[in-house]
């Protein structure tokens, strides 16, 4: 399939005849050509969801949620392989991947009960203040929706906007990654294996000035969902507001995790490397910028160094892998040049800062962190999307709270502290859409999911993530006429 687009429930060729080289940034090797897409293929994609829109969406959120159960249980079956197939393709230890189809999963069977549930919302009686009428409302599908992702969390990313389209009555067209196609393009697989209408979904692989471009700009296309760089989330704003559409923006972060005075130095530690090497800190919820406490944080950095220096890093198929490469050759050129240019401006290293010993091949760097980084410093402000930590101390709460949101971005932020009211009180002042208490980063279908600032516009999962799809109706009438 890894030849052909997912256009109409068929798997056809690009019309280009073009292929993009996938590549394992383990080894460097290339594991597979995908079709190259045009904006000829899109032409086709946005025809066939067009013509699959007019059935999907008269169907009943019941009919939608048994599509969706049936899509969880076929990711269910072959979650061993699937998991496999993003960790060759991103890098991403096994053990990180299996958690990823896990999610994914548990996505799919979320929008399945709100499918079900959208049924009894149907006309729903709107109680008016004005004497002698009556006011319903509805909830309808957008339309044919366009969908594109990044390449760090495939699948997921995936999950938390095909399965809410689907479950509201949209039909749509996914452009995935052309650095992480190969998983995504399952999807079309397993959309054939449960009888999904033709049509309903389609996979155009390509690149992003190409194909990512053709649709955003397609006329027929009702609202575009778009993760990934502020830089393209820009462009694509752009390409939206000359035709008035819907758009949601999930972007980017460089969110910080607050170490209080009275925090469990141990646990502290795991979950601030959980927050900056997962995934080789390719997240965009990464905890980025670490604010310590002055009077913690000689213990808190000694003990940072070591447990930092001890991951284990490899393929993502060695068993005990805890951090992968970088998942490709831009990123990594990308978070090396973040690392030379800390060096430059004369910023402390406590560990880390080089490409890492030991491998022949790979896009692997060494989980790297600087301490006493001033907040002028670009390696502060911007985001690096890599294992880059860098560290201040602070010396009040009031403080804490001032440095935490000195930032253009507001997606995330930890606190830890064993004062569960200091911890309340805190969360309640940092400008971010989750924050997570004393833990590692915990996301659950039901809770949302997008940033204040910069961070994006619009929320995904919980039922926010489904209102993103739905066309609010009202019917209004004089009561005398009923
Ligand atoms: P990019 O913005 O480069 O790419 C994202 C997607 O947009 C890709 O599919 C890309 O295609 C496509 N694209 C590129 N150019 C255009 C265009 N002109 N029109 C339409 N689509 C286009 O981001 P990355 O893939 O590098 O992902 C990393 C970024 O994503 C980080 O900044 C990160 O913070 C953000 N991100 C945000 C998340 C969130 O939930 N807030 C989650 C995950 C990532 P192609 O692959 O061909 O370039």
């Amino acid at each position: 399939m890894y030849d052909t687009l997912f256009i109409n429930g068929d798997w056809v060729a690009a019309s280009s005849g073009k292929t993009l080289a996938v590549i394992n940034p383990a080894t460097e090797a290339v594991i597979a050509e995908v079709a190259a897409g045009s904006p000829a293929d899109i032409d086709s994609a946005v025809s066939a969801a067009k013509a699959a829109f007019t059935h999907w969406s008269k169907t009943s959120g019941a009919q939608r949620g048994a599509y969706l159960r049936a899509i969880a249980r076929r990711i269910e079956a072959g979650a061993e392989e699937l998991a496999a197939l993003s960790s060759g393709n991103n890098g991403k230890p096994l053990s990180e991947a299996r958690i990823d189809i896990d999610d994914a999963i548990a996505t799919w069977d979320y929008y399945a009960g709100l499918a079900e549930q959208l049924d009894a919302r149907q006309n729903a009686e709107v109680p008016l203040a004005m004497p002698g009428y009556r006011s319903s409302s509805r909830l309808e599908p957008a339309g044919v929706v366009g969908l594109i992702v990044p390449w760090n969390f495939p699948f997921v990313t995936t999950a938390w906007k095909v399965a809410p389209a689907l479950a509201a009555g949209c039909t749509l067209v996914l452009k995935p990654s052309e650095i992480t196609p190969l998983v995504e393009l399952q999807l079309g697989a397993i959309a054939q294996s449960v009888g999904l209408p033709a049509g309903v979904i389609n996979i155009v692989c390509g690149s992003g000035s190409d194909v990512g471009s053709a649709l955003t700009a397609h006329p027929d296309i009702a609202k575009i969902s778009f993760t990934g760089s502020n830089r393209v989330g820009e462009i694509v704003m752009q390409s939206l507001a000359k035709q008035v559409k819907g758009l949601s923006l999930e972007l980017g972060g460089k969110s910080p995790m607050l170490v209080m005075d009275d925090a469990d130095l141990d646990q502290a530690t795991d979950w601030i490397l959980g927050g900056i090497f997962y995934n080789a800190g390719q997240m965009c919820s990464a905890t980025s910028r670490l604010l310590v406490h002055e009077s913690i944080a000689p213990q808190l950095l000694q003990r940072l160094k070591a447990a930092t220096e001890a991951l284990k890093l490899g393929d993502a198929f060695e068993e005990g892998v805890q951090m992968g490469p970088l998942t490709s050759k831009a990123q990594f050129d990308t978070v090396m040049g973040y690392i030379e240019r800390g060096q430059a401006e004369g910023l402390t290293l406590l560990t880390g800062g080089r490409r890492a010993e030991g491998f022949e091949r790979g896009y692997f760097i060494e989980p790297t962190i600087f301490v006493d980084v001033p907040t002028d410093s670009a390696l502060w402000r911007e985001e690096i999307f890599g294992p880059v930590l860098c560290v201040r101390t602070f010396s009040s709460e009031a403080q804490a709270i001032t440095l935490a949101n000195d930032s253009d971005f507001g997606l995330a932020a930890g606190i830890i502290s064993q004062d569960n009211a200091k911890a309340q009180r805190i969360a309640e002042q940092l400008q971010a859409g989750h924050i997570w208490i004393n833990s590692l980063q915990l996301v659950c279908p039901e809770t949302s999911w997008g940033g204040f600032k910069r961070s994006g516009i619009g929320r995904e999962l919980g039922p926010w993530g489904l209102a993103a799809y739905l066309e609010v109706k009202h019917i209004t009438q004089p009561l005398a006429e009923l």
